[in-house]
């Protein structure tokens, strides 16, 4: 063995500081490796080798040196199992020395700790086959410098590692933050994890409400309070981190909330599949992570919410405006069934008008979609209303299944009551099949659309009411003169052909005269309901004035109209009481024959005149 001079140590601080320079580009663990060669060849002993703490795994790993001919080593021993000394290591209470498990029994070994402040982070080994002793003071001077030179170079590869993942970090942060929407910023976030640590599974834990659009791995966040989701909840609740460790699936799990300036937008989990601790420095970098993550969330959450209230002000607005045109009750429910299926791809679209406050019996609004038209939604209807529309206040249910007993044809439901001051009490149900289909948004959207809807269907039903009244007749409930008129013109314009029948009570002023006007009316309506009856959907009739009554039959041969005309008067001479007959004239119109209603009129007024002529009880052509 020989001497070492301060010369030789000089030596050797020029060759670590060459060997770090040149071969820079180098692992930490690759300099390690060539750094046991250079101190095995420098100090000329038979070998070096160099254990290094594994944080992660709690051990010290082999790290170079290990192939040295004839000896076995271990290449890794747990770092609950060393101590150490001042200078001197202990493993289980016993002087170090993992050549001791070798057949070769007269190595020499000396073991050095490598410490950081008061840790130890590795330590070197040397060996020798030669007996004799090391030169302890020249010794002590090499290993100082070596120890010096592996820790100024572990700290600047740590440095360099974490340029790296705070690079990562950065070039991640920076890109969620470009983002509007909540997807992509989620995309990037996972994207950026298994980009710095590929080794963990990566899961977003979301509400319900989030309904992604890409392949993200989302798990529904559970509120409730069983044992496996004890820790995401907190984290969720708490906004504070959590981990659960050696779960019984041998899993450590870290959970950061992903927390923005006003609440807490999701978890992210990270599951490792070994039970151990995770390294605080890789804590850290979850921590910083999911803050950033949280933050851009908030922003693409805000920013769609303002767009949405946006696009549902304008779908209120334009859906107010179309409403409180001058549009028929079925019209305008049929176009807010249909805007609601637009905006909520419902299954079923149903408005339900009460008859009055008992909610006994109620109507199935036309434009209602198909389900509302069938038999069965009566009892689903009425079952909605008990169950749940007793406070008057809307309903939004996930999962109806749940509080439902027996077959349930629909899980998600949101009934929003109509009512309006005095004149309409009714309900708007909108249904799927699919659990939880409907946000919660979804539901506050409804809610203003039914609001905003409700007084114009309540003016509809008014207005529609109002014309009822007008366009019947209130002694004999058939149209009025005003109605038929108005129905025959559009009917001329649509139709192939028409016959237009005017009838009037022979000798009538003689029913007056025997019996008193009350007599006189009551033989009104009966001629009246007899035509009602004979006609029934086949054409319009109405009170032409007096004893006057007009029917527009549409669409049939002059045979048929004739045919029920003859009908009418046969019925009113065997049916009515006291008895009286009718005298009829009948109009017809065809393509060849072309004609206005007054024409129409005038010429049916003229054939009931020859009726009369002719002795009356009778119909008289054109
Ligand atoms: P004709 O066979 O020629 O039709 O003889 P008529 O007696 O029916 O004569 P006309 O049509 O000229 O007179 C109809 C009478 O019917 C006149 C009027 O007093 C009576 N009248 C009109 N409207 C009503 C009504 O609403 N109720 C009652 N009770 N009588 C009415
Ligand atoms: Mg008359
Ligand atoms: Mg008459």
């Amino acid at each position: 063995m020989q001497l070492y001079s301060k010369e030789t140590i000089q030596h050797l601080q020029a060759r670590v500081f060459e060997l770090f320079t040149t071969e820079s580009t180098h692992t930490f663990e690759k300099f390690i490796d060539l750094l046991s060669i250079e101190i095995q060849q420098f100090l000329q002993i038979d070998g070096c080798v160099i254990y290094l703490l594994n944080e992660w795994e709690e051990v010290f790993q082999l790290r170079a040196g290990d192939s040295y001919e004839g000896l076995t080593l271990h290449d890794h021993v747990s770092a609950t199992d060393i101590s150490w000394e001042e200078s001197t290591l202990w493993y289980k209470n016993e002087p170090f020395n993992p050549y001791k498990k070798t057949s070769i029994p007269y190595v020499k070994s000396s073991s050095i700790p490598l410490m950081d402040k008061e840790k130890i982070y590795g330590f070197l080994l040397l060996s020798q086959q030669v007996l004799g002793e090391f030169d302890h003071h020249l010794l002590n001077s090499i290993i100082e410098e070596v120890s010096k030179a592996i820790h100024k170079i572990r700290v600047l590869y740590s440095a360099f590692e974490e340029k790296r993942k705070y690079e990562s970090l950065y070039k991640g942060t920076s890109l969620f933050h470009s983002s509007n929407k909540s997807d992509e910023v989620l995309e990037k976030v996972i994207e950026t994890l298994r980009n710095v640590y590929p080794q963990f599974n990566y899961y977003l834990l979301l509400s319900q409400d989030y309904a992604p659009s890409s392949e993200l791995p989302i798990k529904n966040l559970s509120y409730e309070k069983d044992n496996a989701s004890q820790a995401s909840t907190q984290a969720y609740l708490l906004g504070e981190m959590q981990m659960e460790y050696q779960t019984q699936e041998g899993q450590s799990i870290l959970y950061a909330p992903l927390k923005g300036k006003q609440g807490v937008y999701g978890v992210l989990q990270v599951v490792s599949d070994h039970a151990l601790y995770f390294p605080e420095t890789y804590v850290e970098f979850f921590d910083l992570l999911s803050q950033d993550a949280g933050k851009a969330l908030e922003n693409a959450q805000l920013y769609q919410q303002s767009r949405r209230l946006n696009s549902d002000l304008q779908l209120i607005n334009s859906t107010s405006k179309h409403l409180n045109s001058t549009m028929r009750l079925t019209e305008k429910i049929t176009y807010m069934a249909d805007r609601i299926d637009q905006s909520f791809q419902a299954d079923e679209v149903g408005f339900i008008i009460f008859e009055d406050d008992t909610h006994s019996d109620f109507t199935i609004s036309e434009g209602s979609s198909a389900f509302f038209n069938i038999k069965d939604s009566r009892t689903f209807i009425e079952r909605i209303d008990r169950t749940f529309m007793r406070e008057e206040e809307a309903v939004f249910i996930g999962d109806l299944s749940s509080k439902w007993e027996g077959h349930c044809p629909f899980r998600s439901l949101m009934a929003v009551p109509m009512k309006d001051q005095e004149y309409l009490d009714g309900l708007a149900i909108v249904v799927h099949r699919d659990p939880y289909y409907f946000s919660f948004e979804s539901f506050k959207l409804l809610q203003s659309l039914v609001h905003h809807s409700t007084l114009a269907f309540a003016n509809s039903m008014l207005h529609e009411e109002l014309e009822r009244t007008i366009i019947t007749d209130y002694l004999t409930k058939l149209h009025s003169r005003n109605y038929l008129d108005q129905q025959v013109e559009e009917h001329l314009k649509q139709d192939e052909n028409g016959h237009f029948l005017l009838f009037d009570i022979d000798n009538f002023k003689r029913v007056n005269d025997t019996h008193g006007h009350q007599v006189g009316d009551a033989v009104i309506c009966q001629v009246a309901d007899i035509i009602q009856t004979i006609i029934a959907n086949q054409g319009l009739a109405a009170r032409w004035g007096g004893e006057e009554l007009a029917v527009y039959l549409p669409s049939m041969s002059f045979e048929e109209a004739h045919a029920l005309a003859e009908l009418v008067r046969n019925s009113v001479s065997e049916q009515s009481c006291p008895p009286v007959t009718v005298s009829c004239g009948l109009a017809s119109w065809d393509s060849v024959h072309l004609l206005d209603v007054k024409q129409m009129v005038k010429q049916a007024d003229q054939a009931l005149y020859v009726a009369k002529e002719f002795g009356k009880n009778r119909i008289v052509k054109a």
